[in-house]
């Protein structure tokens, strides 16, 4: 019986977290809709059978727990270790990574030579991974798995340094669904749109381990995240969420 019952217990334990919080994902999602032409948007929709991006935004967080797609599993996240420095430094996952994973996706959608269900699975992992190398602790140390090592205090609460950040300012910082994010956060001008459109993932990425970086730093000396914190690092977020939605669109408007 007791065997029984701590087997049970076992499986009530959630998998390790594997991306931003779905709140992440959606506003990404959502964001690059908003910036793609429309003729892209009418191939997209195309391809994903009539959903929207936003509908298909977190299909791979449960994708990569299947056994069909567990070879995705490291393809959420990229390990950069303090003495390695920099993602171009590190030394790379033998089964792939979040940056490897894009650039994989991307050249495979463009080539044309997909059937219809690869080229909607690649689609959405496109749309999922873009977001995921946006998110600070997906570009985090191997030594504490992607911060999910490191436990830290929130509000009084013993809370992993990964999930902190994956959701838990997210949640605290605005009490909007993703369509508010959206309108809140999506107010770049043209001139700032087409900054944050320079550059490879392999560049969004470098910028996303200096984020890392940081957040680390941030933990090590803050005893209890709150409301300071939250005040704090919010706009990180709301930053890294608008430059996901609005890099998302341009990779795909290269692909469309
Ligand atoms: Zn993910």
């Amino acid at each position: 019986m007791r065997k029984v019952l701590s087997i049970a217990f076992v499986l009530l334990i959630p998998a390790m977290a594997l991306a931003w919080g779905p709140k992440g994902h959606d506003t990404v999602a959502y964001i690059a809709e908003k910036h793609l032409s429309k003729k892209t948007l009418q191939k997209v929709t195309e391809v994903l059978e009539g959903h929207s991006l936003v509908y298909v935004a977190n299909w791979m967080d449960n994708a990569s727990h299947t056994d069909e797609y567990a070879y995705t599993k490291t393809w959420h996240y990229v390990n950069v270790d303090p003495e390695e420095g920099t993602y171009a430094n590190s030394v790379k996952a033998a089964s792939g990574d979040a940056v490897t994973a894009i650039n994989a996706l991307v050249e495979n959608l463009k080539s044309g030579e997909l059937t219809i269900e690869e080229e909607r699975a690649q689609l959405m992992m496109l749309i999922h991974i873009v977001g995921d190398i946006h998110c600070p602790m997906h570009a985090g140390r191997k030594s504490d798995r992607g911060g999910n090592g490191t436990k830290v205090k929130y509000f009084g609460s013993q809370k992993k340094l990964h999930s902190v950040w994956d959701s838990e300012i997210v949640e605290s910082a605005h009490r909007w669904g993703y369509s508010e994010w959206q309108e809140q956060v999506d107010r770049a001008t043209p001139k700032q749109v087409k900054a944050m459109e320079q550059g490879t993932p392999n560049d969004w990425i470098e910028e996303t381990v200096v984020l890392a970086n940081e957040v680390y730093e941030s933990a090590a000396k803050t005893s209890n995240m709150s409301y300071d914190y939250v005040a704090e690092y919010a706009p990180i977020i709301e930053q890294q969420f608008l430059k996901g939605g609005i890099r998302l669109a341009k990779l795909l408007e290269e692909i469309y």
